[in-house]
This record gives structure tokens, C-alpha cells and sequence, in this order.
């Protein structure tokens, strides 16, 4: 039954059982350090690495085993780790996965914190990193050394938001016995299915999707957290294990954040879809812009990737999509994309450009109610070749939840007043 049900429904109806004679459909947030066992042989006797009872407040407690459990609803996955940040997430993998003399993948295109870790404590502790161009498969192939252990996988990457062709890398790491580990923070679960990337049950997936929850799950731009989540119980117990010896936690009150949050999920990203996709439309028909950075815009690179991937799915969240649907499923995608402005500009006018929006505000991060804008500089970014970019000034956007008729007054009386068409 439960299966059967859209993702929508199952992150609403979940099997939570609340205390007994207490029978509110929401979770208790519970906070301990300490966990008082009746007696010394119940002491001796619970085991933290599974979920059978409870023993330190850092090893679970009833909220953070329930907020693990439906993330792994949403994702698809068996086992879940909860972790301080979407960054601790990734140290975590490297952490667990990784020894002197082996050698992680990352795209080029990744997260920047993911390859600074690598350049930073990875390489202190002798473990190498070759950066691979994300739409080219065939690299990813070619730097696959035997001491490769662990590829990071980005869908899109960061800033530059290139879709690559996750089945495609998934096979090929497949074939070397290489550990695949994605960054799901912009699918959300919701756009594909990280373990299921055919949508046959399972045939092909990452071994590990990493989450920034800081984004879309808590979607209030006000909780900082991680979550790793696997299918397979051994790797589990593998980043289970540095996970305990790290320390890493997170708060009952945050959690229960991202616990309430979660129901809202799969509406909140469609909106900030649908306003992303009008503004992105509209932002190409500017001639100031000489390229738009947004998967599910034809042309965009690495869109027919995402095509493949995101649109046309009978999965579970594009069900929410069906009744805008006319003919052709519209696929799910993140309400960020960036943009392109013609090179002729000065880098001053583009800063002019952010400053003067009102209703976008400059900041990092994305995935909550607030409109948000960085200006990027791309060259600083890429250590390989990106003839899929036009040259020019990168400006990233995450649009929120105002009304998109507003966000786009913003955006034209902020061109209007900082980038007079040349
Ligand atoms: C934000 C982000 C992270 C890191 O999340 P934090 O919680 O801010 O540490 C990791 N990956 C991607 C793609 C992100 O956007």
C-alpha cells in the first residue's frame, strides 16, 4: 500500500507511532544526552550501531531516528547518518571511505568546499583527487586509476548548474568497482531518484546521495544540517563508524525543524520551480544576457541529461506535476539557475546590477522563501576547460517564494537602472 503512494502522501502519512494515549499525528522532540537504562545488564546489553534501543544521546534519539527515516522515504535509500552540515557530509564520505595513497573524483563543476577539502585535509592525510570534466564520460573513464575509491557526483554542478549523465557515470564507476557518491542537494529527492536512476526498482543508483538539508528539506533558510543515506548496510556501517568517532550530532530542536518542513517539501520545490523556469524565460529574452544556466531550458548544457532523468518520469513526486501538465510531462528541477551577461559589460555594472535588486538579496545558499543572488567568478572556479560557457559575468540566482510577477519588476528595474542594453 504504502509504496503505491505518491512521495507526496508518504513524507504526510508516515508510520510514526506516538506515545501511547497520546495519538497527535506529529512527532515529540526529544533531547537527552543521557539515556537512563533500567539496569546494568539493559546497559551491557544495547548495541548503538542499530536501532534496537537507545544508549547516548549522540547515537539517536527518537527524533533524529524518525527524521532518518523519512529521509529515507524521500530518497529512496535504507539507512540514513544525520550530520551538522551538507558539507559535513561530504568530509564524512571522504573521511570514511578514504586512506593514504587512494584517489577520490570530483567534478569540476562541484561544490567548491568539496574540492577544497580534497586540496585541504585530503591531501594531508595522502589521498589524491583528479578533477573530471562532468559531460564528458569518457574522462571520468579515463582518470580512473586503480587507486580510485570514491567519485563524487554532482546533478547539476554548482554555480554552473551543467546536468551531466548520471546513469552514464553510475555504469562506468560500476565497472571499475569505484564507490559513487552524489550530491543530491538540488534534486531533493524529488526531481529523480538517486538510487533508481532507470526507474526500473533499482537496477542503478549511487552507493551514497549526500543531502544539505540547509536547503529545500528545512526550506526556511534557518537550520544547517546533512544527511548521508545508503542502501547498502555494510558501506553504512563504514560512515556509521567515523560518524561516532568524529562526534557529529545534530539538535533535537533542528531536526524537529526539518521534520516539520517536510511535508511541505514536494509543493514548495514545485513552486520554487515554476518561478524559476518564467524568470529564467524571461532573463533569456534580455539582451544583456548572453546565456542562460538552467537544466530544463533547451540549449542550457546538459539538458537533454536532465531530460532523460527528470522529465517524463511516472515516479512518485512527478505525479504532483500531472494536473499542469498538457502534453508532455514538464520534469521537476530546483528554483536556481544562473546566468550569463555579455563580456562588453564592466564586472562593476554586474555588482550594480545585484546591488540594485530589492527583492533579490545577495547571500549564499538557497532553498528557503528569500530570493537570493551571487555574482560568481567562473574563471577562478574551473581548473579545466568549459567551452560549454559563453564568456562573460556569472550570476546565480535561487528564486524563492515571493510572487514571480514581483521577482521579475526586480530583475528588470535592476537592468534597467545598472546594464543599459549596449
Ligand atoms: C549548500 C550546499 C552544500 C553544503 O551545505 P551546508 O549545509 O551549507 O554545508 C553541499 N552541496 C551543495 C550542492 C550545496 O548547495
Amino acid at each position: 500500500m504504502q509504496d503505491s503512494q505518491d512521495l507526496t502522501t508518504r513524507l504526510i502519512h508516515h508510520p510514526y507511532t506516538p506515545p501511547p494515549g497520546f495519538a497527535a499525528p506529529q512527532p515529540g522532540v526529544f533531547k537527552a544526552s543521557t539515556v537512563i537504562f533500567p539496569n546494568v545488564a539493559a546497559l551491557r546489553s544495547r548495541e548503538w550501531k542499530d536501532k534496537s534501543g537507545y544508549t547516548y544521546g549522540l547515537h539517536g534519539t527518537p527524533t533524529t531516528f524518525t527524521l532518518e527515516e523519512r529521509l529515507c522515504t524521500l530518497e529512496g535509500g535504507l539507512h540514513c547518518l544525520l550530520v551538522p552540515s551538507g558539507l559535513a557530509a561530504i568530509s564524512t564520505v571522504g573521511l570514511a571511505l578514504l586512506q593514504p595513497g587512494d584517489e577520490v573524483l570530483i567534478p569540476d563543476n562541484a561544490y567548491g568546499p568539496n574540492k577544497e577539502f580534497a586540496r585541504g585535509e585530503l591531501a594531508r592525510l595522502g589521498v589524491g583527487h583528479r578533477l573530471y570534466d562532468p559531460l564528458d564520460a569518457a574522462d571520468l573513464a579515463a582518470q580512473i586509476t586503480p587507486a580510485t575509491r570514491l567519485a563524487w557526483l554532482e546533478a547539476p554542478g554548482s554555480v554552473s548548474m551543467e546536468f551531466p549523465d548520471l546513469p552514464a557515470l553510475v555504469r562506468i564507476c560500476r565497472a571499475h568497482g569505484v564507490c559513487c557518491a552524489l550530491d543530491n542537494t538540488w534534486g531533493a529527492g524529488l526531481a529523480f531518484a538517486p538510487f533508481d536512476l532507470l526507474r526500473d526498482g533499482g537496477s542503478l543508483g549511487a552507493d551514497i546521495s549526500i543531502h544539505a538539508l540547509t536547503k529545500y528539506p528545512s526550506g526556511g533558510g534557518d537550520v544547517l544540517m546533512g544527511s548521508i543515506v545508503t542502501r547498502d548496510a555494510a558501506l553504512h556501517q563504514r560512515l556509521q563508524r567515523t560518524h561516532m568517532h568524529l562526534g557529529l550530532g545534530v539538535g533535537a530542536n533542528d531536526a524537529e525543524a526539518v521534520l516539520r518542513a517536510l511535508p511541505s517539501l514536494a509543493l514548495r520545490y514545485r513552486a520554487h520551480d515554476v518561478a524559476a523556469r518564467t524568470l529564467a524565460r524571461w532573463l533569456a529574452q534580455q539582451s544583456q544576457v548572453v546565456q542562460v544556466l538552467h537544466p530544463a531550458l533547451p540549449g542550457a548544457p546538459g539538458h537533454e541529461h536532465w531530460r532523460a532523468l527528470c522529465a517524463g518520469a511516472s515516479g512518485a513526486a512527478q505525479d504532483a506535476t500531472k494536473e499542469v501538465a498538457t502534453s508532455a510531462d514538464p520534469g521537476l528541477a530546483a528554483g536556481l539557475f544562473s546566468i550569463i551577461f555579455d563580456a562588453r559589460y564592466r564586472a562593476e555594472q554586474v555588482d550594480a546590477f545585484c546591488d540594485a535588486l530589492r527583492l533579490f538579496k545577495i547571500g549564499y545558499s538557497w532553498g528557503g522563501p528569500i530570493s537570493l543572488v551571487v555574482p560568481y567568478e567562473l574563471a577562478a572556479m574551473r581548473s579545466r576547460p568549459a567551452p560549454q560557457l559563453r564568456t562573460g559575468h556569472l550570476v546565480r540566482f535561487s528564486v524563492g517564494l515571493e510572487a514571480v510577477a514581483d521577482l521579475q519588476r526586480d530583475l528588470q528595474q535592476a537592468l534597467t537602472q545598472a546594464l543599459p542594453p549596449l
